[in-house]
């Protein structure tokens, strides 16, 4: 099996933020049980934005997922012009830009800036923008997903 590094979101990709699904304010059921699974043939890293760490901080311990992550960053909002491309870049990609996998369900973020930068775009089809449309050709997912198992098969 090829060996990605694998970029995740937290609001409404692992962690359902605003409660659409179930219980505001939990992981996805699926999530931390595929993130075990994968954690030793990939890297992965998790990246999320918000100006309130200590928040952040505690959805992801909520998740006991914390030691699964290779690394975990989160960017102030206001981090310059284009945090989520900043973020993006500052992840080494030995491998070649096509075998970072990019996971969000942002079109108008994590996807459009995945995609911009040539590396694997996957949308999570969850949450609150669930039912936004691309408004370019650069904010089309090249896969989506609706659940965390559905991004096992992608990986092979
Ligand atoms: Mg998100």
């Amino acid at each position: 099996m090829s060996r990605h590094t694998i970029i995740i979101d937290l609001d409404n990709c692992m962690f359902d933020t605003h409660g659409t699904e179930g219980p505001k304010g939990c992981f996805y059921p699926e999530v931390r049980e595929v993130i075990a699974s994968i954690a030793d043939k990939h890297k992965l890293v998790l990246l999320t934005f918000s100006n309130n760490r200590s928040r952040q901080w505690e959805k992801i311990m909520s998740g006991d997922v914390a030691h699964f992550f290779w690394m975990i960053d989160i960017v102030e909002e206001g981090a310059g012009k284009f945090p989520v491309m900043d973020a993006l870049k500052r992840i080494p990609s030995p491998h070649g830009s096509k075998s970072i996998i990019v996971v969000g369900d942002r079109l108008d973020q994590e996807i459009l800036h995945a995609n911009v930068l040539g590396y694997t775009s996957v949308r999570v089809r969850r949450g609150k923008y669930r039912t936004l449309e691309p408004k370019s050709q650069y904010q089309v997912p090249e896969h989506t997903i609706t659940n965390f198992r559905e991004l096992l098969p992608i990986l092979q």
